[in-house]
């Protein structure tokens, strides 16, 4: 509040990543890429892909090709190989809901909290499956997705769209990302920013990034978030 020179904190807007957040997807996510990419004949690391987290797909195939070959792919190219990534990961067992999770969201819901999903994916995978595994946390109107946005994450404008849906302005909202582009993307956008470490990113990734509290897991996180939402926060 001091930071941003505000009387009052007042929460009515929390902007939920997906993947790494809500879900346990990352690991697989990751191998996905890795085997695309190696298979492209790209030299890559597993970890890596931790890093490029909340991009859109296409960003991050023409990062690695500018990296290895020095060109990027056309739109058509690019498009391709991301089909073939999401066959690869929908080859690979389901990921878990990620512990905790539905109680962050419960605990949101419960206060008034307006949910929102701003995620860089596009994978159906597991947008389908949010109205089971977090009933009416994220109803159609209430997501951002890579469909929805000109630029993905570290570019605000996902975090944007998202309060633009709950109808709340960037001093009113809470941002939740575990990575470090979500995290520079919320930062930027105003929105408070609570990092989660969910991966192999440590928490200092999360908090250069510019969060303003990195929890170290999301049990963690639900543990704490009372003391976050339930205090008389002014000065
Ligand atoms: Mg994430």
């Amino acid at each position: 509040m001091r930071r941003r020179d505000l009387i009052s904190f007042a929460p009515v807007a929390a902007l939920i990543d997906m993947d790494g957040t809500l879900y346990d997807s990352m690991p697989l996510h990751a191998r996905a890429w890795h085997r695309l990419m190696t298979e492209q004949g790209i030299d890559c690391t597993l970890e890596e892909f931790y890093m490029y987290e909340g991009r859109t797909g296409v960003s991050t195939i023409n990062l690695l090709f500018q990296r290895a070959f020095g060109r990027e792919l056309s739109e058509e190219e690019a498009l391709e190989l991301y089909r073939m990534k999401t066959v690869y990961f929908n080859e690979l067992t389901a990921p878990e809901v990620m512990p905790g999770a539905q109680s962050m969201v419960a605990q949101f819901i419960d206060r008034g909290i307006t949910t929102v999903l701003v995620t860089g994916s596009g994978q159906h995978s597991l947008i389908d499956r949010l109205a089971s595994d977090f009933p009416g946390a994220f109803p159609e109107g209430r997501r951002v997705t890579s469909r929805d946005v000109s630029h993905g994450k570290p570019h605000p404008e996902p975090f944007f769209r998202g309060m633009e849906l709950a109808d709340a302005l960037p001093e009113n909202s809470i941002a939740v990302d575990n990575a470090p582009m979500g995290v520079v993307a919320a930062a930027a956008s105003g929105a408070f920013t609570v990092g989660v470490t969910t991966g192999p990113v440590p928490s200092r990734a999360l908090y250069e990034a510019g969060a303003d509290i990195v929890y170290d897991s999301m049990p963690e996180m639900a543990s704490r978030l009372p003391l976050l939402l339930d205090k008389s926060l002014s000065i």
